[in-house]
């Protein structure tokens, strides 16, 4: 008899640094007595991703979705842009509060990054910019997409908030594409309690970009375009820094918690498992997502997500319903039908994985999903034992 777990299992639970480590950081934030405003942590911090994703283009934001909203907006981009349903909502959100339509296309199987080949089938006149999500820190194909936005002359604006540490080639990903979000939010594998920031290709940007986040502010006495208030504090770049020593630890433990899940998952009948990334990935195990196929497994998405419930494991369907199917969204017209979105949403479950999870417990959850399917096998059986 396999039991259900004390404690709830969430899908992810953030890395906290030692308590002692973060209270002797606020020591300096109460000896500097400046807390936001380009204070000099958050400075600091800046200087720190620079160096880490090797670029000086790197601007700093309170969340990810401003920062995106901002990159966007800096950019000019206009008209429509071609994107992914299959992703958080607020890749979306970015371009309605800048004023673009979504242009939705289907996702690839395996990988779940859009699909290349439908891009270019959606380009119209009025597309300026590509917004592609490197959804669960897997990297989209990158070249076959820098191939399009060269040839149609379009903008190329990567979603990478799953993918802070995800290298290509051994290069950061931040270097593929005009300019990269990155979200530095508390469920994320990396974060600063709440955060964001850009990478960009062009220098010329980063003055608009700060001014765009500082209200428009050049000086004391001049505001050159009307900006917002979306800007880090110290509290959150004195999380994100400590938290950036923590980082190559932090992957390996969730490398070791994929191993497991990947050994005990890929033989079970209906549960599909993302294939190996190309051996020039250098990974970030950011999720632990399964396809779940009802008529081969036994159970349907839905219903395992329902009964593992009930073993005190919260597993999300992310990305499940997809965005063009919210309700705010439901206007937007949507040539591409969408049928491998369509199927992924429908069969997606993502299991918990955290660097806290111990080994142990990813074991157990996988005896409770295999206990679960020999269960509804054994029920239907002897149901049909009993039809016969
Ligand atoms: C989390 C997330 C965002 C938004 O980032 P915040 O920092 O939470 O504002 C945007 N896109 C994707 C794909 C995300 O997962």
């Amino acid at each position: 008899m396999i039991k259900a777990f004390d404690k709830p299992i969430y899908v992810t639970r953030p890395f906290l640094p030692p308590l002692e480590e973060f209270c002797n950081g606020l020591k300096e934030i109460w000896d500097n007595h400046w807390l936001t405003n380009d204070a000099p942590i958050v400075q600091r911090f800046c200087r720190q991703l620079s160096n880490y994703f090797e670029t000086d283009n790197v601007c700093l934001f309170n969340n990810g979705t401003l920062a995106l909203q901002i990159g966007l907006e800096g950019m000019g981009i206009a008209g429509e842009v071609i994107t992914t349903p299959f992703t958080f909502v607020a890749t979306t959100h970015a371009l309605f509060w800048n004023k673009i339509r979504p242009v939705f296309v289907d996702i690839e199987p395996d990988y779940y990054t859009l699909d290349p080949e439908k891009v270019e089938a959606a380009i119209t006149p009025w597309t300026t910019a590509i917004l592609p999500v490197h959804v669960f820190g897997h990297p989209c194909n990158v070249h076959a997409l820098a191939d399009i936005a060269r040839r149609y002359n379009l903008r190329l604006i990567y979603d990478a908030a799953h993918a802070f540490g995800v290298r290509i080639g051994n290069r950061s990903i931040a270097h593929f594409g005009n300019m990269s979000m990155f979200s530095f939010h508390a469920t994320k594998l990396y974060h600063s309690i709440e955060g964001g920031m850009l990478t960009f290709q062009d220098s010329g940007l980063k003055s608009i970009l700060d001014y765009l986040k500082n209200f428009g502010f050049k000086n004391e006495v001049e505001v050159v375009m009307p900006g917002t208030n979306a800007k880090m504090n110290e509290m959150q770049a004195l999380m994100g820094s400590m938290i950036l020593g923590y980082l190559d630890e932090l992957i390996e433990k969730r490398r070791k918690i994929t191993e497991i899940y990947r050994e005990r998952l890929s033989s079970i009948t209906g549960i599909k498992l993302v294939p190996s990334l190309p051996a020039d990935v250098e990974y970030n195990h950011a999720y632990m997502p399964i396809e779940v196929n009802e008529k081969e497994f036994g159970i349907s998405r839905d219903k395992l997500y329902e009964e593992l419930k009930k073993y005190n494991i919260y597993a999300r369907r992310y990305f499940y319903p997809l965005i063009c199917d919210f309700s705010c969204y439901r206007s937007v017209s949507v040539k591409d039908p969408l049928t491998v979105a369509r199927k992924v949403a429908s069969r997606i479950l993502i299991l918990p994985i955290y660097c806290d999870l111990s080994l142990n417990d990813a074991q157990q959850i996988c005896d409770i999903i295999i206990m679960l399917q020999a269960k509804e096998l054994g029920h239907q059986s002897s149901e049909f034992a009993a039809k016969v």
